[in-house]
C-alpha cells in the first residue's frame, strides 16, 4: 500500500487529526509522535485493527498493546472499576503523571478485545502529553492501541525517518512531528496485584512512583533475561528487543579500565577483519579507536543519553558494524531505563571488570 506521509505544522494539525481519525475509524493504521517514541496506532476496540498492528510490526500476537487515551472519561470506560483500592492508586498516579510517559496495567473492561491485550484480562493504558498525540486522540474519540512504530525486534523509532525506514508501504499514514523528547518507551506499572509492580523502567522512575504509592516492587524480569518458555508479567519481556543487527557487549567498571578493555578487544577483533562500533559518551569518545565511535550523549545528563540511545543503535546498523562495545551507566534516574534497554539490546551480554 502507499503510505501517506504528513509533516505536521501548526496550520495543518487540525486537518491532519481529522484525516488520521478517518483512517482509524476505517480500521487503518497511523504512526504518530508521542513524547516517548513514535507509536503505530490503530483502533484498540477493533480486533481487526489490532491484528493489522501485529502484522505490520511482525510482532508476536501474545505481546500486548498499550491503549492511548485523551482524557479520564475515556479511561473509566476501558477498565473494571469494582476494586476501589486499584482505582484509587490509578487515580493518584494519573493526577501526578498524566498526561505523560507512564503506562498503567489494570483489569480490562469487557469491550476491549483479547486481540488488543494479547489474550490477557488486563489492559495497559497511557495518556500521552505530546501535542500532536493529544490532538489526534481528542479528535478520534477512541482508544488507540499503539506499540512503538518499529519492526519487531528493531530499536524503537525516535524520529519520523526511523518510522519511514520500518513502516513505509505497510501502513496508511505516517505523521512526522520531528524528533521525540524522551526517547525511551513509557514506564509500565502493574496495579492489578497487592503491591504495585514496575514492569518496565522509563522516564518516570521507581522513586517518583514510590512518592505517590508508597511501596513499589520491580519485576525480576526487568533485571534478568527471561527464557522463551515462561510467560512473564509483561509479555514483551521475553523477546529480544531494541536489538541492533550486530552483536553487542556491555562493559561495566571504572571508566579508565572500561576504555582500556574496549580498545584492546576492539583491536583484536579488527585484526580478525571485523568492523567494530563503540558506544561512547561525550566525555570518552576521543579516547577510543575503532571503525565507528558514536557518542550517546553526556554523562552529565542521563536524559540526553536516553534521548539518543535508539538513534545510536540504528546508526550502528547503518554503519554495518559486526560487533558493538558499549559503556555502561549508573542506574539512578533515567539511567535505570537506559541500562534496561542496553541490556536487552546486548541480549544481556555483560563484561564486568
Ligand atoms: P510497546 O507497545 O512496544 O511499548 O510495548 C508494550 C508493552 O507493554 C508490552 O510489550 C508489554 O510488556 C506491556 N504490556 C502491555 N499490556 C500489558 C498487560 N496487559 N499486562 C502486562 N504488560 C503489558
Ligand atoms: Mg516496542
Amino acid at each position: 500500500m502507499e503510505t501517506k506521509i504528513i509533516h505536521i505544522t501548526k496550520e495543518n494539525i487540525e486537518a491532519t487529526a481529522k484525516e488520521a481519525a478517518d483512517v482509524w475509524a476505517q480500521g487503518g493504521l497511523v504512526a504518530f509522535p508521542t513524547e516517548t517514541v513514535y507509536g503505530l496506532g490503530g483502533n484498540g476496540l477493533n480486533k481487526e485493527a489490532s491484528k493489522k498492528i501485529y502484522a505490520a510490526k511482525g510482532r508476536p500476537s501474545d505481546n500486548p498493546l498499550i491503549l492511548h487515551i485523551a482524557d479520564m472519561e475515556q479511561f473509566y470506560t476501558l477498565i473494571k472499576t469494582d476494586n476501589a483500592k486499584i482505582i484509587a492508586r490509578a487515580e493518584a498516579l494519573a493526577d501526578v503523571f498524566w498526561p505523560g510517559p507512564l503506562t498503567m496495567i489494570l483489569p480490562k473492561a469487557d469491550n476491549i478485545p483479547y486481540e488488543t491485550t494479547g489474550g490477557l484480562d488486563t489492559v495497559a493504558i497511557r495518556m500521552p502529553s505530546h501535542l500532536v498525540a493529544r490532538a489526534l486522540l481528542q479528535e478520534c474519540k477512541m482508544p488507540i492501541a499503539a506499540p512503538s512504530a518499529n519492526l519487531s525486534g528493531r530499536p524503537s523509532p525516535t524520529s519520523a525517518s526511523h518510522v519511514i525506514e520500518d513502516m513505509n508501504g505497510r501502513i496508511e499514514m505516517i505523521i512526522d512531528g520531528g524528533d521525540v523528547g524522551i526517547g525511551v518507551e513509557s514506564t509500565i506499572i502493574d496495579l492489578t496485584g497487592e503491591v504495585p509492580m514496575l514492569l518496565r523502567p522509563g522516564f518516570v522512575t521507581p522513586e517518583m512512583l514510590q512518592q505517590v504509592l508508597g511501596t513499589v516492587e520491580t519485576d525480576a524480569a526487568v533485571y534478568r533475561q527471561v527464557g522463551k518458555d515462561v510467560h512473564p508479567k509483561a509479555p514483551g519481556m521475553k523477546y529480544r528487543h531494541y536489538a541492533p543487527k550486530a552483536s553487542m557487549v556491555l562493559v561495566e567498571g571504572a571508566q579508565d579500565k572500561v576504555i582500556t578493555y574496549i580498545n584492546e578487544e576492539a583491536k583484536k577483533k579488527r585484526e580478525q577483519g571485523l568492523r567494530i562500533g563503540i558506544m561512547a559518551t561525550d566525555e570518552s569518545k576521543e579516547l577510543y579507536k575503532a571503525d565507528v565511535v558514536i557518542s550517546v550523549g553526556s554523562r552529565i545528563s542521563m536524559d540526553s543519553v536516553a534521548h539518543n540511545l535508539f538513534r545510536a543503535l540504528r546508526d550502528f546498523d547503518e554503519e554495518n558494524v559486526d560487533f558493538i562495545y558499549s559503556e555502561s551507566f549508573d542506574t539512578s534516574g533515567c539511567g535505570f531505563a537506559v541500562m534496561n534497554r542496553l541490556l536487552k539490546a546486548a541480549g544481556h551480554q555483560v563484561v564486568k571488570l
